[in-house]
């Protein structure tokens, strides 16, 4: 029997508004800043104090749920969850439980067999916990975290597979890096996911029993957790076992899901409205005006720069996954055009999503931190489109301008890496190669086709790579059929 996996994520992203979700305390990188330094009565859960919502993060919220297509709730509620952990001050955290700020939308990702549309269920605010540190047999907790407003994103069981599943997160990272609601930043753990995973056999429309596998902190573990959740269970079902419904973690370290706990329920938290915050009414004159301020979005600018520059879904998903990265191929289209001679959107797609993207990934550097400016890129692409440089001297010399800033035009003029172009010139060295090798003349006479290639290597190597390769093939070609009727 076939298998069909579903699954469902709820996305917990910090919102990075200056100051916290109920309290004057600023939003810190909790990974470095000293513990417990922005912390207040009001953060630190102190009896007798009153909390104020923070206008920024609702209205970062409303953004994200209409970039997620959502309806925005006209009223929205926040209620106590109570439950104990040492990193939750107030023993109860606030959430909007069943009066959340957004409903009912989705996102299209780029799934494998093209885009998909993702159904959201709902996005809510509600606030960040704590963090408990670890140091030798100790526990300590940091209240630094505690009260940062978070956004919950929770989607319907609409993925299907792995490569879904890391589209949509791929998707909705992008999204709100370019809302500018969250970095993006995962490995500080601003954006965490939780999975439900189930399986049923192909065909069948009614869902499996489903496990939650919680706290996975990076696109790696989410999707290390998934596929192995998923193969674990279809491994029950073909032994004639049932899935337990429980919460899951995952163990990075062995690379499997362990049992937590059994599922927890809605009444095991006592939710009750939080009677220090008046209702929120949400005016539709807000909602527009904020609906006005939406930039163009992700999947938008995708299909923009499919349309407009004739790129491929896969080339224009990545230059537009993050929008310094579309901005930055759309300063050098705008100068590619102005010059000689015209290079094509293609070709700049080209060197920014291979050349560009693999020296970045190696130095750990992101677009708006690299030294090659749009400037530079357009003028190397254009050396190469010249012919004054070839494709291979283009690639070293992009690599020499990343790493020292230099201007790619001086880095040739430095170097004298000018592809040698002079035809005669070119005809004079294939010849003198030809005369010092008079048995691989004879083999590839006699018929080895292959001595070919080795003799424009050695012609290569005698030009020090500066020779047009393509042209070279086709002198040593003439020069060496010359001597076959001679
Ligand atoms: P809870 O709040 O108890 O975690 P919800 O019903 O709110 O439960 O669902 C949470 C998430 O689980 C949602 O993303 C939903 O799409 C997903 N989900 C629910 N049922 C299933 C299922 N059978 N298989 C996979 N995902 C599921
Ligand atoms: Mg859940
Ligand atoms: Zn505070």
């Amino acid at each position: 029997m076939e298998f069909e996996p579903v699954i469902g994520l709820e996305i917990h992203a910090e919102l990075q508004t200056r100051s916290k979700m109920f309290c004057p305390c600023p939003v810190v990188d909790s990974t470095v800043a000293e513990p417990n330094r922005y912390v207040c009565p009001v953060c630190a859960g102190m009896p007798g104090t009153l909390p104020v919502p923070n206008q920024r993060a609702i209205e970062w919220t409303i953004l994200t749920g209409l970039a997620l297509n959502c309806t925005i709730a006209e009223y929205s509620l926040f209620y106590r969850k109570n439950y104990f952990y040492p990193d939750l001050p107030a023993e109860y955290q606030r959430s909007m439980y069943d009066y959340p700020l957004c409903l009912n939308g989705w996102l299209e990702i780029e799934a494998p067999a093209g885009p998909k549309r993702v159904r959201i269920r709902r996005v809510h605010i509600e606030e960040d916990t704590g963090k408990l540190i670890h140091v030798g047999g100790a526990t300590l907790v940091d209240f630094n975290r505690a009260g940062v407003p978070l956004m919950e994103i929770v989607t319907e069981p609409d993925m299907n597979s792995v490569e879904e599943v890391k589209a949509f997160a791929t998707a909705l990272r992008a999204l709100l890096r370019y809302l500018g609601v969250n970095s993006g930043d995962m490995e500080k753990g601003v954006i965490r996911f939780e999975a439900n995973v189930s399986v049923r056999p192909r065909g069948e429309t009614r869902l499996g029993t489903r496990t939650e596998i919680k706290n996975l902190n990076s696109f790696r573990a989410l999707v290390r957790a998934v596929d192995y959740e998923i193969r674990r269970q279809i491994e029950i079902l073909r032994s004639g076992g049932t899935v337990v419904q429980e919460t899951m973690g995952w163990d990075e370290s062995r690379g499997v899901t362990v049992p937590q706990r059994g599922k927890e329920y809605a009444h095991d938290y006592r939710y009750f409205p939080e009677p220090d915050i008046p209702p929120l009414v949400i005016a539709r004159e807000w909602v527009e005006a904020l609906r006005a301020q939406l930039p163009e979005l992700p999947q938008a600018r995708l299909e923009r720069f499919v349309r407009d520059y004739a790129l491929s879904r896969y080339e224009a998903a990545l230059l537009t996954e993050d929008h310094r990265v579309a901005d930055y191929f759309e300063q050098a289209v705008a100068l590619a055009v102005q010059g000689e001679p015209a290079l094509e959107p293609r070709t700049l797609a080209g060197w920014i999503t291979g050349e560009l993207f693999r020296l970045m990934n190696e130095a750990h550097l992101e677009i708006h931190e690299i030294r090659v400016p749009p400037e530079a890129l357009v003028d190397l692409a254009r050396m190469v489109q010249r012919g004054e440089i070839n494709l291979n001297t283009g690639k070293w010399v992009l690599r020499e301008a990343f790493e020292s800033g230099e201007a790619p035009r001086r880095i040739v003029a430095a170097k004298g890496l000018t592809q040698i172009r002079d035809v005669a010139a070119l005809r004079e060295i294939v010849q003198q190669i030809l005369d010092a090798h008079p048995k691989e003349v004879e083999s590839y006479l006699k018929g080895k086709e292959g001595v070919l290639k080795w003799f424009v290597g050695q012609v290569m190597r005698a030009t020090r790579g500066q020779a047009d390769p393509q042209r070279v093939n086709e002198l040593v070609r003439e020069a060496l059929e010359a001597r076959r009727s001679g």
